[in-house]
Parts: structure tokens; sequence; C-alpha cells
């Protein structure tokens, strides 16, 4: 780390490092309390900032081939990997993870990019996309519809959560900038810094063209005033931000193109006929675990709803109690500590009010809470909580434990009575980003998975065969889509070359096949 406490981040728009001209945002180490930086975009320039994004950075990528612009992120990638070491310390300081789960974030935008720098070498030394194939329109074969998509002509304005300040910028923008679309990305306040710095050592390695990388941190006052139409919005956040959003001019009245990833209450499902000490028991309590501890539960995609069978309730209690009680929570930079903090005390204080009110509709069935379980940490000050399981009884007459998204190491148990009940209590969730099926009748996960697509983006299947390779219930990868319909926003991100769909235009050109066969 190199800045000194209070040191101010610079926003870096239009082409220049700028400073914020007001106060700002002092970020807090949340276990330790220490004063970090300051974060502030006030008084920007923000519409002649997008203005030379869209001209310099969009003309400069659009004039390059899907081939030139997949280069450009494996240069991008090769830059971050020379600086990894210090997004690990960033990230201790500014969101307070352990090693392990800063590399969720870190190697995941780095695995991201390559998988899209692969991509722009698989669509090659075009400048655009063909779509389908030609349609015939009128009696003679001769005149007929290609579809085509293209570079939209505007910037990609990504705004992101607090819980993925790496990966969250890159898996936005590999796509966008492998689309020929400018990038101006806009991280959540409370984590800004790993995403500042790693725009800063792009910019400074000099690998982007001008234009095609701007940040601003601090407030997100005045950012949707300065969209225009072919811009396009990539948001990920709550679903009151999303709301607001949604009813904000630029999208209700200028049309700017919006994907939506919002808050969701996943689940995973223990198919009927699986006795405790079976494969996918096994499976569902090691992947459970793993999910509500993993960045102390602050993943869209952590699973929040466990469903098992009525007859094995009591023991899947049990033994996910006992896995949650080996969990050591504290100081991440204590050795034993395999789960750190939250990232701020105000998330500390939303979670635990989601505990008090989930608690109101449930019963505790573990509360990591108990004695000394606080490691190398003040309790007053750092921003760490505990795994806690509830437990509900009767599933059909607690909306809550299906309504409530509470953004930590929280979850709760409930007991179906038939997969039929199961499925039905999933889909409570009203659209999820992923679930999990845990069993061993391919059949019946198969024919689940088909039910459960409608209202989850991902449907994640554990039978026994790939029970140990797995790439885990909450890990996005980006080969599959990412987003949920509903209440998850509805949006759609990743999913390999889908993910450009949203930053091209489709247009319908109809021609004679002697034009038409010019347009590749
Ligand atoms: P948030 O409060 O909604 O903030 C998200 C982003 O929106 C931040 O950058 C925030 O900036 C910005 N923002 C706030 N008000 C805005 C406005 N009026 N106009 C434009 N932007 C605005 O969400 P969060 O607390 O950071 O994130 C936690 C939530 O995100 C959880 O509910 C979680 O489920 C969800 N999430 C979803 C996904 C997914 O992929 N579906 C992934 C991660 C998280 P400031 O920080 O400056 O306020």
């Amino acid at each position: 780390m190199t800045a000194t406490s209070g040191e101010r981040l610079n926003n870096y728009l239009g082409g220049r490092w700028q400073p914020g001209q007001g106060p700002g945002t002092l970020l807090t180490d949340p276990v330790l309390g220490d004063a970090l930086v300051r974060v502030d975009a006030t008084g920007l320039d923000l519409p002649a900032g997008f203005e030379h994004a869209r001209r310099a950075g969009g003309s400069a990528l659009r004039a390059l081939s899907y081939r030139e612009r997949g280069a450009l992120l494996a240069a991008v990638q090769a830059t971050l990997q020379k600086h990894r070491d210090t997004y690990f310390a960033l990230s201790l300081a500014n969101s307070g993870t352990v090693a392990a789960d800063t590399g969720i974030d870190v190697d995941g935008a780095l695995y991201t990019l390559g998988v899209y720098a692969r991509l722009g070498d698989t669509l090659g030394d075009r400048r655009h996309l063909i779509d389908g194939e030609p349609a015939r329109l009128a009696k003679d074969p001769l005149f007929q519809s290609q579809h085509v998509q293209v570079p939209t002509r505007g910037l990609a304005l990504l705004i992101n959560a607090f819980n993925f300040p790496a990966w969250g910028l890159w898996a936005k923008a590999a796509p966008a900038l492998l689309s020929g679309v400018p990038v101006v990305v806009k991280p959540a306040t409370a984590t800004a810094w790993v995403t500042q710095r790693m725009v800063q050592d792009v910019v400074e390695a000099g690998v982007l063209p001008p234009g095609a990388l701007s940040v601003v941190c601090g407030s997100s006052a005045g950012l949707l005033d300065a969209l225009q139409p072919f811009d396009v919005l990539a948001f990920t956040g709550s679903a009151d931000t999303a709301a607001t959003i949604r009813s904000h001019a630029a999208v209700a009245q200028r049309s700017v193109r919006t994907n939506i990833e919002a808050d969701s209450v996943n689940s995973a499902l223990l198919l009927p006929g699986e006795a405790p000490g079976s494969d996918s028991f096994e499976a569902l309590v090691r992947d459970v675990v793993r999910e509500m501890t993993q960045k102390s539960g602050q993943k869209c995609t952590a699973i929040r709803r466990i469903l098992v069978p009525q007859a094995v309730y009591a023991q899947a209690a049990e033994a996910l109690s006992a896995r949650l009680a080996q969990v050591s929570v504290g100081n991440p930079r204590h050795s034993t500590v395999r789960m750190g903090s939250l990232v701020s005390r105000a998330q500390w204080q939303s979670v635990m009010q989601g505990i008090g009110e989930l608690r109101s509709a449930t019963r505790v069935l573990h509360d990591g809470h108990q004695g000394t379980w606080l490691v190398d940490a003040d309790p007053a000050i750092a921003s760490c909580v505990a795994p806690v399981l509830l437990g509900a009884d009767d599933p059909d007459g607690q909306p809550l434990v299906h309504d409530k998204e509470v953004f930590g190491p929280v979850a709760t148990l409930m007991p179906y009575r038939d997969t039929e009940h199961a499925l039905a209590l999933a889909e409570r969730g009203q659209g999820s980003l992923a679930v999990s099926l845990f069993g061993a009748d391919n059949a019946v996960l198969a024919g689940s998975a088909v039910r459960l697509a409608a209202s989850h983006g991902r449907v994640h299947v554990v039978s026994p065969d790939v029970a140990r390779l797995h790439t885990g219930h909450g890990t996005v990868m980006p080969q599959s889509l990412h987003g949920g319909p509903g209440r998850a926003g509805g949006g759609e991100e990743l999913g390999g070359a889908r993910a450009l769909n949203f930053y091209h235009r489709r247009a319908a050109v109809q021609a004679s096949t002697h034009v038409l066969t010019n347009l590749a």
C-alpha cells in the first residue's frame, strides 16, 4: 500500500487525473478502524468526461478488430497480474478479507479477462458480428434479411456493488472493451480503493487507447444525467437503488439500455432419498458451509435458503452446525482466522438487524457468537459477524425467509414434504441468481433443472460424479450466464459470447443476397 491515511484517491476522467473538490468520504479498515483514503467526485465535469470517452475511446476501440481488442484485454490482464500483491494488501485493509476470499475477487477478475481475451482471438479480424442466417422476405429468394450486431456508439457506465471491487469491474469491462465500447466505472464508495488502483495501473501502463477506461470514485450524483441514448448502463447493487435507476430519465425517457444485477435469496436443494452420509448429503453440507462463509456471506450468489427432506431436517441441522462451529472468525491478518469481516460497520449494523428480523420468524440452530468467538479483534470496532444458521420449521407460513436477503454469513434451513413442494419453495425467491441441486438420480436432477431454469439464471447440479470437481454454487464462471429474473434484477451478464450482445446494437439489413454476402 502506498497511500498514507486520509490521502485522496484521484478520479480518471476526460483523459486526466482529477481530484474531487469536496471533503469526500473517508474509508476505514473494517477490522481495525484505521483511516485509509478519501474518495470524492465532487465538481467533476461529467458530461465533458463522458464525451471524451465516447469520442476518443469509442472511435479508437471500434477501429480495432475483436482479435486486437482481445489482445488489449490480455495486456490488461498481464498488467494487473504484476500488481496482484498490491490488490491483496488493499483488499485486506479496505474489505477485511482473508487471502482466499480476496482471491475470489482478484484472481476471478484475472481469469475473466483471460477468457474474454481468448474469445477475441476466436472472433478474429472482424469489426462487427453477423447474427443468425439470412431469411427470405419475398417470393424471389434474392431479397433477404440479415441481422448484424455492431458496437454501440456510446459508452458503458458500470456502477458496481461493494463486495467485488476487482471482479465486479472486469466482469463488465472485459465484454464491453472486447465489443469496442469505452468504459466509465463507478465503484461502490465503501471499497473503491482496489478498483481505483487497478484503473490507475492500467492507465499508467498505457495498454488501452486514450478514453477507453475512466474511473469516478465517490457519489453517484450526476452520473445518470450525463448518459445519452446510445450509452449503456450496467448496474450491480441493491433492489432499492435499481428501482431509482429504472425511474431515472436516462432510462425512462432516453432509453439507455440497462442491465440490472440486484439482490437474490438463492437456495440449495437436497433431493429426496439422500440419507445422511450419502455423497449428496455430504456435498450439500460442504457446499452450504463454504457458501455461507466465503467473503463472510457477502456474495450475491451465496446460499440463503437450504431445502432438505423433512426426514433428514434434524440431521442436516446437526451436520451444518458442526461444520460451522469450526469456522474461526476475526482479524484476517491472524493465521488461524478463516473468515474475515464485513466491509464496514454500516454493513455490520445492517446484517445484525437482518439476523434479528429473520430470528423473529425462525429458530436458531447455530449461532457462532458464543464465548470468545472473535479472534484478535475488538468487537466494538471490527465489522465481524459469526455464522448463523436458522431453522424455519414451517417454510410455507414464513414469507420473510424467502424474501429477506441478509448480506452476511446467514442462512435458513427448511424442511419440505416432496419434490414438488421443494421446487415450489425454491421458486418463492421470486427469481434468483443461482440454485443448487444435490442428488444422484440424473433424470430427476435434469427435470428439476429445467423446471427451475424459469426462475433462476443458473442451475448448479451436483451429482456424486462431479461432487469433487464442480466449480461451486456461488462461483460465477464467465462461460455461464450471470443474472436472474424477477427480484434478481432481470439482468444477464457474462455467458461467454452472449455478454457481447448488451454492448452491441442489432439491426436487420434487408437487401439483395449479393449485398448481404458482402456484410461479412
Ligand atoms: P447499493 O447500495 O445499491 O450500491 C450499489 C452501487 O450503486 C454503488 O456503487 C452505489 O454508490 C451506487 N448508487 C447508490 N445510489 C445510486 C443512485 N441513486 N444512482 C446511481 N448509483 C447509485 O448496493 P451495495 O450495498 O453496494 O451492494 C449490496 C447489494 O448488491 C446486495 O443486495 C447484493 O445482493 C447486491 N449484489 C448483487 C450482485 C449481482 O450480481 N446480482 C452482485 C453483488 C451484489 P455508493 O457506494 O457511492 O452509494
